[in-house]
C-alpha cells in the first residue's frame, strides 16, 4: 500500500459524499485528468463509473498491463479491459445496478456520439453535472504541491541554462527547443503546455505563438513556460530585454510588478478570486492602463495547466487553504510590445507561498 492508493480512496470518498448531496446514486468520469486523479491511471483512453459502493474503471486491450501497475488497488475498483468498447462496459454496468435512479455524466467532457451510446440502455435518468471531480482537484493535498513544487524547480532551473543562449539572430523557435530540451533532461515529461517564446512587438500578444522571428537588440523577450512532473504541471511567466532597457520598458515592467505584488498580498483563505483580480485593477486602473490588461489574473493549477479556482471578475469563488494558483498579470501594447510576470502560489490561511524561486522585481537585461 502507498500514499498515492491512500489518496485514491480518500479521493473516491469524498466524490462519493458529493453524489450523495446531490441525490445522484453514481457519476460517470470521461475526463481524462479525472479518471488519473480519482484512480491514478494516466493512459489516455478510460471511463469511469463511480457508484455509491463499487467502482468500475474501463479502459481497451492496449492499456492492459499499465492499468494494472498504475491502478490504486486500496480503491477497490473493479477492471473491465474491454476489447470492444469501454463505453458499453459502462453503460451496461450502469443500467443493471441503477435503472430508475440519477447517475450524473461530465456535461463538459462527454462526446456527442457517447452520450448517444450511453443513453441508448435506457433505465437510468442520465443527468448533466460539472465541476464535481475538478472541485476536488482544486484543493491539494501535500504530494501535490511537492510535485507541482518540483516540476517549478525544474522550469526554472532549465530557464536559467537556457537564458546564456540568447543572443541576437537566435529565432523564438529555436529558445523554446533549448528550453524544452533542457527542462526534459532535468527529469520533465515534457513541456506543461507548448512553450511560449515571443520577441519584439509580438510581446503585444497576451497568447503569442512561438515564431520564427529572430531576436535583436532592444527587443522584450518573453517566456511563458512550464515542466510536467509525475502528472503535474507549473506554469511560469518571465520578460526580459536584449541590451539596455529603454524608459518606457522599465515603466511598463514596474507596473507590472506592482500589480502582481498587489495580487499576491491578497492571496490567502477566504478571499474571492475576484478580490485578487481587483487588485490587479486597481493597480492597472490608476495609471489609466486597465484596457492594456487583456486577460483575468490567474487560475488553478495541477494536473491541467488551467483548472479551478479562476482568479477573474466574475470568480465568486473563495480561496481555500492549498489551493495552488497561478498570479499572471501583463500589459500589452500593439505596435510596441508587452510585458507579463506570471508566479505559481499555494494558498495558506494567512497568506500565500511562491513555488519557483526566480527573480522578477526589476527589468533584467541579456545580452545583445
Ligand atoms: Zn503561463
Ligand atoms: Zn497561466
Amino acid at each position: 500500500m502507498n500514499d498515492r492508493h491512500h489518496a485514491s480512496a480518500r479521493r473516491l470518498a469524498l466524490l462519493r459524499a458529493g453524489l450523495a448531496e446531490r441525490g445522484l446514486a453514481g457519476l460517470v468520469v470521461t475526463h481524462l485528468p479525472n479518471v488519473r486523479y480519482l484512480t491514478g491511471f494516466s493512459g489516455s483512453s478510460a471511463w469511469l463509473l463511480v457508484g455509491r459502493d463499487m467502482a468500475l474503471f474501463a479502459t481497451d486491450g492496449r492499456y492492459e498491463q499499465q492499468a494494472q501497475e498504475e491502478l490504486a488497488t486500496e480503491a477497490e475498483l473493479e477492471v473491465s479491459i474491454a476489447r470492444d468498447g469501454q463505453l458499453g462496459a459502462v453503460a451496461e454496468r450502469a443500467a443493471k445496478e441503477y435503472a430508475g435512479s440519477e447517475v450524473g455524466f461530465e456535461a463538459r467532457h462527454l462526446v456527442y456520439g457517447d452520450w448517444e451510446k450511453l443513453r441508448e440502455g435506457g433505465a437510468v435518468e442520465w443527468t448533466a453535472t460539472t465541476g464535481l471531480v475538478e472541485g476536488l482537484r482544486a484543493v491539494k493535498d501535500d504530494t501535490e504541491i511537492e510535485m507541482i513544487r518540483r516540476a517549478a524547480d525544474i522550469a526554472v532551473s532549465a530557464l536559467r541554462d537556457t537564458l546564456p543562449l540568447v543572443k541576437g539572430g537566435v529565432t523564438e523557435r529555436e529558445l523554446a527547443a533549448e528550453l524544452d530540451y533542457r527542462m526534459i533532461r532535468r527529469g520533465a515529461e515534457g513541456p506543461a503546455f507548448d512553450t511560449i517564446v515571443a520577441s519584439g512587438q509580438r510581446t503585444a500578444l497576451p497568447h503569442a505563438q512561438t515564431s520564427a522571428r529572430r531576436i535583436r537588440s532592444g527587443d522584450l523577450l518573453l517566456w511563458d513556460f512550464g515542466a510536467r512532473w509525475n502528472g503535474y504541471c507549473c506554469d511560469l511567466t518571465r520578460t526580459f530585454v536584449i541590451g539596455e532597457p529603454d524608459a518606457r520598458q522599465t515603466g511598463v515592467y514596474l507596473s507590472v510588478v506592482a500589480a502582481h505584488e498587489a495580487a499576491s498580498q491578497n492571496l490567502r483563505e477566504g478571499v474571492p478570486g475576484r478580490e485578487v483580480d481587483g487588485a490587479v485593477r486597481r493597480v492597472f486602473g490608476s495609471e489609466g492602463l486597465e484596457d492594456r490588461f487583456a486577460h483575468s489574473t490567474g487560475h488553478g493549477l495541477g494536473l491541467e495547466v488551467h483548472e479551478s479556482p479562476r482568479l477573474s471578475r466574475q470568480s465568486e469563488e473563495a480561496l481555500v487553504r492549498h489551493m495552488v494558483v497561478t498570479v499572471e498579470p501583463g500589459l500589452y501594447f500593439p505596435g510596441w510590445g508587452g510585458v507579463r510576470i506570471e508566479n505559481d502560489y499555494v494558498v495558506n490561511l494567512d497568506g500565500a507561498a511562491l513555488l519557483a524561486d526566480l527573480e522578477y522585481e526589476r527589468l533584467q537585461s541579456l545580452d545583445e
